[in-house]
């Protein structure tokens, strides 16, 4: 049995106004029913007008996939009764959407995967609706923020691929600078259809609301095929139903079966005229594009040396990768200042802000660099300087002055030979590690103002008997 997924993917553009109204879009944070006007309102008689940036957003997207972009597209009603959506109908583009064809890569297994996407279109996002004790409460702030949807081909083959595929589109829209995308905030959502195929047949789908989580796209996918495999297993026929998650249970949650399917009957919206994408303004999107994703990490790994997981996980937010292009600039090893930024400041990398300004890193990694300083004494004064705000400068003055003498290395190493008997005979034995532990007792004595590399040569050619 052979299982085919595909996904119907929720993005919300980082615009300042909501897609046909002048209502702040950032919704996130503002106390509810703060941002609203009659038109996100649905007041009769209000007009929408089309948010020029959203649709310059979407179009980045869409070029950045490889999308076919329709000159003329259009909107249209899509109609329905739910509480937090007061003008009754929500607009999108369905008959003619924005963009048509394209694919994203991802990696999984170390293995290169493509994805086709069958379309991608603008539509608004409907209100909250907020479930208490006392009743269910309603919040319309979200009413008309700007998404845009990408709807893939049923090229997915297992609930993995899925997972690293969104993992990917969410490189991509941090990127390009159209959302955060920050799966628990809502700003990167997705629908996922399932089927189970059975001796080459295609199998029925059920459909997956509303994931919000990595997790719960694997999860959820792969509790979706279990239920399909059971009742084929049974002999039974699997129907067209809709499906929650429950993400504290993790459980599948029957939402609506197909007699309960809604006739949404979608007309053109006679509000708006149709959307028409220049070539000048297409060109002109085109010109403002960063450089993307896979560009960046094809460029690291010939440039810098980087292996494919060091990059990815560098251009896990265009942050860090701004801030390890900056340290790189300044440094004369890029493959140790990858190590750097992602393993010593990648435990402080809390926020959207780097923990340590790039110029500082670099003065620590050029310390080092330069034997000035050794490198526990150089992750100490990162770790001082992140968590008490200490100047790297005063730091670095303080733990300058590293032990290199060989005089007085050599002492250091008499004293550890003589206060480890055991280790030196199992070095004289023949177990080579025990010179790291010598070396690492040495290290403790120096108070980590040491050369490691030069005391391991000390000790080796004391324990050699020179
Ligand atoms: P519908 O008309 O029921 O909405 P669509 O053909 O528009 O179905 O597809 C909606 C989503 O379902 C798309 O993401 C598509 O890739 C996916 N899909 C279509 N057929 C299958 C299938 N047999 N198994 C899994 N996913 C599918
Ligand atoms: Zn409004
Ligand atoms: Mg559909």
């Amino acid at each position: 049995m052979e299982v085919v997924i595909g996904l119907e993917i929720h993005v919300q553009l980082l615009t300042r106004t909501k897609l046909f109204c002048p209502c702040r879009a950032d919704y996130f944070a503002a106390p509810p029913n703060t941002l609203t006007c009659p038109v996100c309102l649905g007041l009769p008689g209000a007009l929408p007008v089309l948010n020029r940036r959203a649709v310059e957003l979407a179009l980045r997207v869409a070029l950045a996939l490889g999308a076919e972009i329709q000159t003329r597209s259009q909107f249209d009603r899509k109609n329905y009764f739910y509480p937090d959506l007061p003008k009754g109908y929500q607009i999108t583009q369905r008959a003619v959407p924005l963009a048509h064809g394209g694919s994203l890569a991802f990696t999984v297994g170390g293995q290169e995967r493509r994805v086709r996407i069958r379309e991608l279109h603008l539509e608004e996002d409907a209100g909250k609706l907020i479930h208490t004790p006392q009743g269910t409460l309603i919040d319309f702030n979200r009413c008309g923020v700007p998404l845009v949807e990408i709807v893939t081909e049923p090229d997915f083959r297992s609930p993995q691929e899925a997972r690293e595929f969104l993992r990917s589109l969410r490189t991509l829209l941090r990127h390009l600078r159209v959302s955060n995308a920050d799966m628990e905030k809502g700003e990167l959502r997705c629908d996922a259809n399932i089927s189970v195929s059975q001796d080459g047949e295609a199998g029925t789908k059920t459909e997956i609301k509303n994931l919000n989580s990595f997790k719960a796209v694997e999860r959820a996918l792969w509790a979706a095929a279990e239920y399909q495999r059971e009742l084929l297993a049974r002999g039974q026929r699997v129907e067209q139903v809709t499906f929650g998650w429950d993400e504290g249970r993790e459980e599948l949650v029957l939402q609506r079966t197909k007699e309960e399917a809604h006739d949404y009957r979608y007309f053109p919206e006679p509000d708006l005229v149709p959307l028409v994408i220049t070539p000048e303004w297409l060109a002109e999107v085109r010109a403002g594009m960063p450089e993307l994703p896979w560009e960046r990490k094809a460029r690291w790994m010939r440039d810098y040396g980087l292996n494919p997981a060091e990059a990815e996980a560098l251009l896990v937010d265009p942050g860090r990768a701004e801030y390890f292009e900056a340290v790189v600039r300044g440094v004369s090893n890029p493959r140790a200042a990858a190590g750097w930024v992602l393993s010593e400041l990648g435990q402080y990398w809390t926020s959207d802000e780097p923990p340590l300004p790039a110029d500082e890193l670099v003065a620590v990694i050029r310390a080092v660099e330069e034997g000035r300083i050794t490198r526990p004494q150089a992750k100490a004064c990162v770790e001082k300087a992140v968590t008490e705000k200490t100047p790297v400068s005063a730091l670095l003055e303080a733990a300058g002055g590293v032990v290199r003498d060989e005089e007085a290395l050599r002492q250091l190493a008499e004293e550890v030979v003589q206060e480890n008997p055991q280790a030196v005979a199992d070095y004289r034995a023949g177990r080579a590690q025990a010179l790291g532990f010598l070396v690492g007792q040495a290290m403790r004595k120096a108070q980590g103002r040491a050369d490691p590399k030069r005391l391991a040569q000390v000790l080796q050619s004391l324990l050699s008997g020179g």
